[in-house]
């Protein structure tokens, strides 16, 4: 290495240095050069992702994805930022892999991996997956043969349940049968098809909007098909797992940039928006982990000038957010053309199963023709459009159903920080956290409020970072003050009995 090179390698060491530090809010002395970000320094894959833009920022180029998740410490990555720099980076050489026939599926890895985690929860009878309710999921839901609170649905404005969408499933069952029968493109169209898809446009302010089956599936297959391979995806390092499959399966290359982080974004797209045709950015309206909610109205700015398309997944937004439930565009005030892609499940707020895409005429007539989940997948069953279609009529005639939402959600929290508890980054939506702590604890704390016949689910690592375990309640407009205070006292009282002490 000549001395210049040697003199830009030291100055690539402090530049790593310095991000490592701010990212990981250490002082850059207690940072060696081999030290490793995730065993030694207690870095993690989101921490690793918010470097990688920092560097990116400070060294203006772009770091190839897959060569910098193999960084490991300050030396690997100013080596990587130099060979990048000088265009000597080797393409990644093919790893020798011994292959062995797997003929049963009990011998498979990802079935020992699988086994691992289950059957120690097995052993200890405290496996908490498959809770079972006979009934549907509002305020209350019965479970084994007992009436208890529920906080575990994301049926936010409790239209699973109600009797008029029941009532609109039954006359359309009767109508049409339980089925579509057949993909709409050819034959298995009928009208309350249509009226769901005008109402959901009208709902969402857009020229048009198309209905899918699933909420997940939408999502894979809009994520999966809208770019090729000229294209980018950036998405949001928290988004959902749909959106993350469906960055597998488009041709397009994708990264992630760091959570509701629109400055890193930017960075990247000031690095990289001229290497591709089409850019994509996908976010969510609100987080299900934490209940925040994204700054929307800052990638609206970003995406129109860089040119990009705009998608926001509305599940935990719609429905909950704005006066009407409107969602972000209501929350916001945007304008009808400020998210080219408006994405939202049938399954949560609006009490059914499905998924839909709202957008311009252009767009969804195309999708219409062209969108594999809809083209070759049945249409919506009729009992379910019509439900819908009474859930959004429902939530436009009856304020007073968002009223008691948002009353709910003001009182979860003011009771919870009078209690001192810590609701992680809980603002104005039904998903409304409270932090434990050690995962082992948070489960403690389920079990023990179900004793006290509340139900509100743990969320753990890797759903959520380590260390930070949490209860995760969802309140929906049926709850009333009484029952939250009700769940917040047994939670107060659990913890002390456990010996549990919840941070502040
Ligand atoms: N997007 C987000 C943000 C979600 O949370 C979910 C479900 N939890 C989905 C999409 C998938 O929706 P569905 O459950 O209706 O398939």
């Amino acid at each position: 290495m000549s001395e210049t090179d040697s003199k830009r390698m030291e100055e690539l060491c402090g530049i790593v240095r310095r991000c490592f530090a701010q990212t990981l809010m250490m002082d850059e002395s207690e940072i060696g050069d081999s030290a490793d970000f995730f065993e030694d320094l207690g870095g993690d894959s989101l921490d690793s992702l918010d470097c990688a833009v920092r560097l990116e920022e400070e060294c203006g180029l772009s770091l190839p994805e897959e060569p910098f998740s193999k960084c490991r410490c300050v030396l690997d990555a100013a080596r990587l930022i130099y060979e990048v720099e000088q265009g000597t980076l080797a393409a990644p050489a093919e790893e020798k892999k011994e292959i062995r026939p797997i003929t049963r599926f009990e011998d498979t890895p990802e079935y020992a991996a699988f086994h691992a985690r289950l059957d120690p929860m097995e052993a200890t009878h405290t496996n908490p997956y498959f809770f079972c309710n006979d009934s549907p999921l509002r305020d209350t839901s019965v479970h084994d043969g007992k009436e208890i609170l529920n906080f575990s649905s994301y049926n936010y404005a409790g239209m699973s349940g109600r009797p008029e969408t029941i009532k609109a499933a039954q006359e359309a069952a009767a109508h049409y049968g339980c089925s579509a029968s057949a993909s709409r493109l050819l034959g298995g169209e009928k009208p309350i098809h249509k009226a769901l898809e005008e109402a959901i446009a009208k709902w969402k302010h857009a020229e048009d909007a198309v209905v899918l089956v699933g909420g997940h599936s939408t999502n894979v297959t809009i994520v999966g098909n809208f770019c090729g391979k000229n294209d980018l995806i950036l998405y949001d390092a928290l988004a959902h797992n749909s959106v993350h499959e469906g960055t597998r399966l488009s041709d397009a290359e994708s990264r992630p940039f760091p959570h509701n982080n629109y400055e890193a974004l930017e960075t990247i797209l000031r690095n990289a928006r001229d290497q591709y045709e089409k850019v994509l950015i996908v976010v969510e309206g609100v987080y299900s982990m934490d209940g925040d909610i994204a700054p929307i109205p800052e990638f609206v700015r970003i995406k129109k000038q860089y040119g990009c398309f705009l998608m926001v997944d509305e599940a935990h937004s719609s429905c909950v957010l704005g006066k009407t439930g409107g969602g972000v565009d209501e929350y916001f005030g945007l304008e009808p053309d400020d998210i080219d892609i408006k994405m939202g499940t049938l399954s949560k707020g609006l009490g059914t199963c499905g998924g839909y895409l709202a957008g311009s005429h252009a767009l969804v007539e195309y999708l219409r023709y062209n969108l594999p989940g809809f083209v070759f997948s049945v249409g919506i069953s009729p009992p379910l459009a019509a439900a819908t279609l009474e859930a959004i009529r429902l939530l436009q005639e009856r304020p007073e159903i968002m009223e008691n939402l948002h009353r709910n959600i003001r009182c979860f929290l003011s009771e919870a920080h009078k209690r001192h508890f810590n609701t992680c980054l809980a603002g104005e939506t039904a998903v409304l956290p409270i932090l434990v702590g050690a995962d082992e604890n948070a489960h403690k704390l389920s079990m023990a409020l179900l004793e006290r016949g509340v139900f509100v689910p743990s969320a753990e690592y890797p759903a959520v970072p380590r260390g930070k375990a949490r209860l995760r309640f969802c309140v929906i407009s049926e709850h009333t003050p009484e029952q939250i205070v009700t769940a917040l006292d047994a939670l107060a009282d659990a913890a002390a009995e456990l010996g549990i002490r919840l941070p502040e």
